[in-house]
């Protein structure tokens, strides 16, 4: 096939699947007796969304996203998709009965099959002149249609990803659920891959969860992003709630760099060296942490609430990264600033803090 016509209008309209939804209910599981993976996760991936799992290494996203596959069976809780229970105490719908697509991390390619091969892999119950036919609709869709007959090992990473990312879509799945799918390549390639990855996931119309422990790519990817700690569902929101409403100090380092500082609510405000700042829902005695975004500061050489004294700089293009001291504090003070905000002689200057990036929360003795 050219990449003419035929491959722009089968780009278009394959792969067109009814978007599905796949419940988490109370989701447990424990590989060995004694050391849960996962803790009564509730969580719901909605009809053609895309759902960013993130969390650190060991988190327990990889197991999530086997337990949705039917890779693993959980210990406790249900999976419902579209409302019928996939997997249970008494059910268990086997992974090729699901309409699940997987994306596995290392694209997991067979390299003595080509392209066309690799992707008609899964396509079994077509005929062999049938699964040739919706193969190569979907590798139009990736727009590689024009590698069919090559081998993976003569394609970049990126045209690999896409590869995997087309045998994934190929069965037309309900779901599609990819594990980390950008890890392996280089930065310049991740920005675009990413790009295109979403608009096929737009246009297949099928519910995915990705996952990654990026919360940058989380938020380019996510209609919504699920947050994982220890194998427990810390929040689920949109980028904008996660960000700017974190459920606690984890969630909050996970999205910004902060400045952590500890006090005691009295009066409704916790004193820090940086000043007072409301914390609201929080009793007077309760010992509570302020966080401050490392972009949270306006500095003037001139004025300002607190003085405070350059340390360092650090020259980052369109930002530069500043330690400062200031009176009271033992730890420096990190600021990101604006480049050209301060000038290059700047010692003695003032900073100010921006309210909008002040984050008050009980403090559980536990660190971001
Ligand atoms: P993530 O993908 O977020 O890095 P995983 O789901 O791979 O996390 O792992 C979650 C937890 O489960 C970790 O503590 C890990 O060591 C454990 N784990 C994962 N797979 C297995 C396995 N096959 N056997 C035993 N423990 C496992
Ligand atoms: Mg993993």
């Amino acid at each position: 096939m050219s990449a003419g016509e035929p491959g722009q209008a089968a780009r278009v309209t394959a792969g067109v699947t009814f978007a599905a939804r796949l419940a988490f209910e109370n989701v447990s599981h424990e590989f060995s007796p004694g050391t849960p993976a996962l803790h009564g996760v509730s969580l719901t991936a909605e009809p053609g969304e895309v759902l960013c799992l993130l969390g650190p290494s060991g988190s327990g996203k990889t197991t999530l996203l086997r337990i949705a596959a039917g890779i693993e069976m959980q210990t406790g809780g249900r999976l419902l998709l579209n409302e019928r229970e996939i997997a249970g105490p008494n059910v268990f719908v086997p992974p090729e009965k699901r309409s699940v697509g997987l994306v596995f991390q290392d694209f997991a390619l067979f390299p003595h099959m080509t392209i066309l091969d690799n992707v008609r892999f899964g396509l079994t119950a077509l005929s062999r002149e049938e699964a040739r036919k919706e193969a190569m609709i979907s590798l139009a869709r990736v727009g590689l249609e024009r590698y069919a007959h090559s081998y993976p090992h003569s394609l970049s990473g990126g045209e690999q990803q896409r590869v995997a990312l087309a045998r994934a879509i190929a069965p037309r799945p309900a779901v599609l659920l990819m594990d980390e799918p950008f890890s392996g390549l280089d930065s310049r390639l991740k920005d675009s891959v990413r790009a295109e990855t979403l608009s096929i996931l737009r246009h297949s119309r099928a519910t995915a969860i990705v996952v990654t422990h990026d919360a940058e790519e989380a938020m380019r990817m996510g209609d919504r992003i699920a947050l994982l700690k220890g194998g427990r569902l810390v929040q689920a929101g949109t980028a904008h709630e996660l960000y700017e409403r974190p459920a606690d100090l984890f969630a909050a380092g996970f999205f910004s760099e902060l400045n952590v500082f500890e006090g005691r609510v009295a009066g409704g405000r916790v004193e820090t060296p940086l000043g007072g700042f409301a914390a609201p829902g929080l009793a007077d005695g309760v010992r509570a942490t302020v966080a401050i975004r490392l972009s949270g500061f306006d500095v003037s050489q001139t004025h300002g609430q607190t003085p405070a004294r350059v340390l360092s700089r650090r020259f980052l293009g369109v930002v530069e990264l500043v330690e400062l001291a200031v009176p009271g504090m033992e730890q420096p003070v990190r600021a990101r600033i604006r480049c050209g905000a301060l000038s290059g002689s700047a010692r003695e200057i003032w900073l100010t803090v921006r309210q909008t990036d002040v984050l008050v929360f009980e403090r559980t003795g536990e660190s971001a």
